[in-house]
């Protein structure tokens, strides 16, 4: 049985070794060959988490597949077979320790993405897979019940093809988006892609002069915007808690480019509005009552050093001043004002006109159908020993380590039953 798997990232790898690991466990003969374009076997593995990758998140299948939204089901059976715990334990009998940090990214404990890299890549050659870099597929043809993979050095003839090939983010990396027309000829249906993970495009010039203030604790939520004549919606969309930065061009941090792809899901953004809610532990009422007993307390008080114990200085110093609270004490400070102050506090309106795009996006949102692939086999419903695995489904999780999760679960799984 000849296997070919196209794409050597994380799906790709972990495939190739279950794959060749199963051929081996039933004494059958077999090659497993990855095909990869780049130089190097897994280029997102190495840039990933700031080059710590960070490879799962400390949590159960549950808590992944939250991460995935309404994709997140089609997880369930592959993260019954490898969950995170499992993830974790195997890089630990390849010799990576690894460490949780307290948001529940798990890293490798050296924080260096080259090791999480070489082991998988080990595991996988030491399991008898042909990893061959500089191998670019152009194109892939059925012939009869298996397929002929097409590479600029020349044709392979396969039984059984995986395809982990990746979306369209961070193009500069070789994932331009060809798995998606191969996919496409095959008769899959491709979920518009758009990018997800992305830094945002947006704000009001104040933002853009804070630009470098991060705060470690907040929390981004999409609203829908209202039809003309209708009420807005009670509660929003999406929230995301967590890390958030300003930039000179909009937003970024987890919490901003984890609510990325609810806001490109809109593709108008005059449709949705993004708040941040800058003081997640208080609600607007002890906020305001706060402003009204500090008045009566404390009127000599200035406004920005008070609320500067809550947030960063530079953030407090601009809130206050399109507030029209500037060098006010609570004294002095305008009713409208303190109103719009406390408002912003906790809903902070966050203009958003683009995004950063497919360049700078860590995941593709969209991608080939998850109703014609079987989630027990990661089997391709339309064209028999074709198997589908990784990113270039339509699956997008929040950051995490959960995009990680998701390509070595359903690599696994595509590489256990295509070896079947
Ligand atoms: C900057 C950045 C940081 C990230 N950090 C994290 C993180 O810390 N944790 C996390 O969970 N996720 C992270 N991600 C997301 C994560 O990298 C991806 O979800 C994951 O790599 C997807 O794995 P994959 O194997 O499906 O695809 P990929 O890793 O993209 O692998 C696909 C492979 O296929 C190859 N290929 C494509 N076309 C061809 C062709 N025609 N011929 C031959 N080979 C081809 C590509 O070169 C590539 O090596 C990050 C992404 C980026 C961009």
């Amino acid at each position: 049985m000849k296997i070919v798997i196209i794409g050597a990232g994380a799906a790709g790898l972990m495939a190739g070794a279950i794959a060749a690991l199963s051929l081996k466990s039933r004494q059958l003969d077999g090659d497993v060959i990855v095909l990869e374009k780049n130089r190097k076997a897994g280029v997102k593995i190495l840039m990933s988490g700031g080059t710590r990758c960070n490879i799962t998140h400390d949590c159960g299948p549950d808590g992944i597949m939250e991460a995935f939204g309404r994709g997140g089901s089609f997880l369930r059976q592959a993260l019954a077979i490898l969950p995170p715990d499992q993830v974790v334990a195997l890089f630990h009998s390849l010799g990576v320790a690894t460490q949780v940090e307290s948001t529940g990214k798990v890293f490798p404990a050296s924080n260096r993405a080259l090791d999480v890299r070489d082991s998988l890549l080990r595991y996988a050659v030491e399991a008898g897979v042909d990893v061959r870099l500089e191998s670019v597929v152009k194109t892939i043809d059925r012939d009869g019940d298996g397929f002929v993979v097409r590479t600029e050095a020349g044709d392979l003839a396969a039984d059984r093809v995986i395809v982990t090939s990746g979306g369209r983010s961070y193009p500069g990396c070789g994932t331009i988006g060809e798995g998606y027309v191969w996919m496409k000829s095959f008769g899959h249906t491709i979920v518009p892609t758009r990018p997800a993970l992305v830094p945002l495009v947006g704000g009001t010039p104040w933002m853009h002069d804070i630009s470098g203030v991060t705060l470690d604790h907040v929390a981004a939520s999409v609203w829908n915007n209202p039809e003309p004549g209708k009420k807005s919606d009670k509660r929003p969309t999406m929230t995301r808690a967590g890390g958030f930065l300003f930039t000179h061009q909009g937003f970024s941090g987890p919490t901003a480019m984890d609510v990325s792809g609810s806001l490109t899901a809109a593709r108008d953004y005059s449709k949705v509005r993004l708040t941040l809610d800058l003081v997640p532990e208080r609600s607007l009422a002890s906020i305001e009552s706060w402003f009204d007993e500090t008045r009566k307390r404390d009127g000599r008080r200035k406004v920005v050093a008070a609320i500067t114990d809550w947030i960063p200085k530079r953030l407090a110093e601009a809130i206050s001043s399109d507030a029209g609270a500037g060098e006010c004490t609570f004294a002095e400070l305008p009713r409208a004002s303190m109103t719009r102050l406390c408002g912003n506090l906790k809903q902070l309106p966050l203009p958003v006109s683009g995004t950063r795009g497919f360049e700078k996006a860590e995941v593709t949102a969209g991608g080939v159908s998850l109703r014609e692939v079987d989630p027990r086999t990661m089997q391709s419903r339309m064209v028999p020993n074709l198997f589908i695995a990784g990113e270039i489904l339509d699956l997008d999780g929040w950051i995490g380590g959960y995009n990680f999760q998701s390509a070595f679960s359903t690599g696994h799984v595509a590489g256990l039953h295509a070896a079947q």
